[in-house]
């Protein structure tokens, strides 16, 4: 019996992106989650058990944990989110390791996604896979030779890719457990939920011209991408790549830490934006300056939930910081 993970991106804090009333987060837990673990109960000759909800595996990963904690006789492993960029940004992809070709289960998962939202334009002639060396969980697995996709489910930010999930829950949940797994499900899924009557129309106020993030004060990914798109900077993936830990930083955690000291593309521009030696490396001297930037007491730190991110936060919503 094939033990297969899924795992729901983001949590612990960090709600993901968001976009059209939802965030990633409780989109993959509440919404798809409960019809993925009705299915996964319903399969005879695979197993599939789902990672701790209440925790972020990104997160437990840099504490060691996390991938690090996942048995080696595990058969696979799906980590799942929605994407994020501007609201014309449509459809999903499967993300692997650029060490790897894509395997059976890939290719299964990225149909379903073609299926039911279709493809990212970047991965039309791709079959819907992406590949990649720069995501924290993609790598460890990778290294310790477990099989592992993340998958965007589509875009958040768009509002038809969301409309398409939520239509059709039930049966992209089936496809994906049986896609997973490759063991077929019998029945059938329930009907695409019925349109509901539509309210008469009232003037809707502007559309903010922006992703609003939540001003919760922790530095996550959904902040991470919404400075990388004011930033307008390559690769628009709510993480800040290559930094230096230190005790300054190390609540920042949309970071991911290594000792290449090769920094990060969104925090050149930062400390380009700040007047601060742009090395890329968000340590004492760039945060003193953020925070005197933002307003907010100027101790070089970065707390937990830190009053200079809810301040960053609330000028991101305005899009001018
Ligand atoms: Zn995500």
């Amino acid at each position: 019996m094939a033990e297969h993970l899924i795992v729901y991106g983001h949590g612990q804090g960090d709600p993901g992106a968001g976009g059209n009333g939802y965030q990633e987060a409780t989109f993959t837990r509440n919404i798809l989650g409960p019809h993925l673990e009705k299915y996964a109960k319903q399969l005879k000759k695979n197993k599939v058990k789902f990672y701790d909800k209440s925790l972020d595996m990104y997160q437990q990963t840099q504490t060691g944990k996390g991938a690090y904690s996942v048995s080696t006789k595990t058969a696979s492993v799906t980590e799942l989110h929605l994407d994020a960029a501007s609201s014309s940004a449509t459809g999903g992809h499967v993300i692997i390791s650029s060490s790897f070709s894509p395997d059976k289960y890939d290719v299964a998962i990225a149909a379903v996604i073609g299926k039911y939202v279709g493809w990212w334009g970047s991965v039309k002639n791709t079959k819907g896979i992406n590949k990649r060396s720069d995501l924290l969980n993609l790598n460890v697995f990778a290294k310790r030779g477990i099989s592992y996709r993340l998958v965007e489910l589509g875009f958040i930010t768009n509002k038809n890719d969301v409309d398409k999930l939520v239509k059709n829950i039930d049966a992209v949940a089936k496809d994906l457990i049986e896609a997973i797994t490759g063991e077929k499900i019998s029945g059938t899924a329930s009907k695409p939920a019925a349109a509901k009557p539509v309210a008469k129309p009232k003037p809707t106020p502007a559309k903010p011209a922006v992703i609003q993030l939540k001003v919760d004060g922790q530095f996550g990914n959904a902040t991470a991408r919404r400075l990388q798109e004011y930033f307008n900077t390559a690769g628009k993936d709510g993480i800040i790549s290559h930094q230096y830990k230190q005790k300054y930083n190390q609540n920042i955690y949309a970071a991911q830490f290594d000792k290449t000291l090769i920094g990060s593309n969104v925090v050149v521009a930062l400390q380009k934006w700040l007047k601060v030696e742009a090395d890329g490396l968000c340590g004492k001297a760039t945060i003193i300056a953020l925070q005197k930037r933002m307003g907010t007491t100027a101790d070089g730190f970065i707390s937990p939930v830190s009053d200079c991110v809810k301040e960053l936060q609330r000028r991101l919503n305005k899009n001018k910081l």
